[in-house]
Formats: structure tokens, C-alpha cells, sequence
């Protein structure tokens, strides 16, 4: 099973994904995904019901913000979720995932210019993976700076596109070799079965978000 273990729909202010282009693109480029919407899990179910019927497995997951006493501490993401867990206090955020038994994930821990989790460093062995590849980081260092973490530490790693747009999807993902269903692919990742591969998008991907945050384009199904 390969997992795009990172992705946006429209529910995400930034991005203008539809389910129905995200179920396309995935069945298209034969990859299972995890919807992880900024703070939001309202694109759960229809993602679920789609890619039921069109044979894509979804795993439902969130990308959430988390803040320490004073400001914010960048971004947790939970896979395997069952409910919602609102933004807060990274430990009250980590033991909320961990009482729904979701996999818990630092994406792209070592990109500065965006939300990375700010206590990775102190709090590595409360978190189940990192994200060693991200496909929006700006830089490769950042992504080998988050796999040679990753393997110093002995942590199981995750990949994702972080897709926004639809023509980023599947652009990096996680291959487990042995899973034939979500929960054997929980189980796999936890225990460090993951293979990640990937490759960035373009830079320019952040320049159509600054504008999608602004309005300018349209979400569209195909
Ligand atoms: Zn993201």
C-alpha cells in the first residue's frame, strides 16, 4: 500500500482541493490518502464515501495547530483519528491523538519557514513518527535534516505530499510493503515499516497558496 500520508482539501483555507479531484488523482496515480485538514475534519466523510466506491482507501487525519504557555509551537499532525481534536496546548493536543490511538506525526519538522513543531528536540518520545519528506518544503536540507533526525532517534517515519492543489498530489507518499488494510498500515508505520520517497514541488506552490488564502481561485471537481 503507498499512502500520500499528507493532504488539503477545500475545508483548508489554502487549498482548493475538492474530494472528488482528490479520489481522481489518487485512483489516477494508485496511491491510498490521508486527509489532514488544517484544524478541520469536515472533509472526513465525503472523502470516505468516495473513495469507497472508487476502491481509495482514506485515512482520516488533521493537521493541528498547537501552542506552548506563550505563543504558537507549530503543527501536529494526526493520522488515524476518529474525532476531532481542536487547536491547543501541544501536550493536551499529543493526549488528545493519544486517547484516540491516532498515530501522531511531526510534519516537516525542520522547516523553519513554516509551522514546524518548535519542542521536537524535548519531546521526540512522546510523538510516533516524523514526516522525513514533505513535498512543500522549501529546501532538500530541511527534509534531510528531518530523516537523519529521524534515524539518530530511531523514529518511524511518514512522507507526504502536503498537498494543496490538485497536481501535487501523490508527489511524495509511504510505501507499506505488508498492509492490506488501514489498520495494518497503523500498526506497520508505528513500528517503523514505512519506506518514504518523494520529490518537492515547485516553489511556486506557495505563491498560488498566498493567493488561494486570498481568495483568487476556485475550487474545481474533475
Ligand atoms: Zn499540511
Amino acid at each position: 500500500m503507498k499512502l500520500d500520508s499528507h493532504l488539503h482539501s477545500f475545508r483548508s483555507r489554502d487549498s482548493t482541493n475538492m474530494p472528488k479531484t482528490i479520489i481522481h488523482q489518487a485512483k489516477k496515480l494508485e496511491v491510498d490518502v490521508a486527509i489532514t485538514d488544517h484544524n478541520s475534519i469536515r472533509a472526513w466523510k465525503e472523502l470516505s464515501s468516495l473513495g469507497q466506491k472508487a476502491g481509495v482507501k482514506v485515512v482520516f487525519g488533521e493537521e493541528i495547530l498547537t501552542f506552548d504557555e506563550e505563543k504558537v509551537s507549530g503543527d501536529i499532525l494526526g493520522l488515524f483519528m476518529n474525532d476531532f481534536v481542536k487547536p491547543g496546548h501541544y501536550l493536551e493536543v499529543i493526549d488528545s491523538l493519544r486517547e484516540q490511538d491516532a498515530l501522531i506525526v511531526v510534519p516537516h519538522p525542520f522547516d523553519f519557514l513554516r509551522n514546524n513543531f518548535s519542542y521536537l528536540k524535548q519531546e521526540f518520545k512522546k510523538v510516533d513518527c516524523i514526516e522525513s519528506f514533505n513535498s512543500r518544503c522549501y529546501a532538500d536540507s530541511f527534509n534531510s535534516k528531518a530523516k537523519a533526525f529521524a534515524l539518530a532517534h530511531s523514529i518511524p517515519q511518514t512522507g507526504g505530499s502536503d498537498a494543496h492543489f490538485p497536481d501535487e498530489i501523490a508527489k511524495a507518499f509511504v510505501e507499506i510493503p505488508k498492509a492490506n488494510s488501514l489498520e495494518d498500515a497503523h500498526k506497520l508505520l508505528k513500528k517503523g515499516k514505512g519506506i518514504v520517497s518523494g520529490k518537492r514541488s515547485s516553489v511556486m506552490v506557495h505563491v498560488k497558496t498566498f493567493f488561494a488564502k486570498k481568495g483568487f481561485f476556485k475550487a474545481k471537481n474533475f
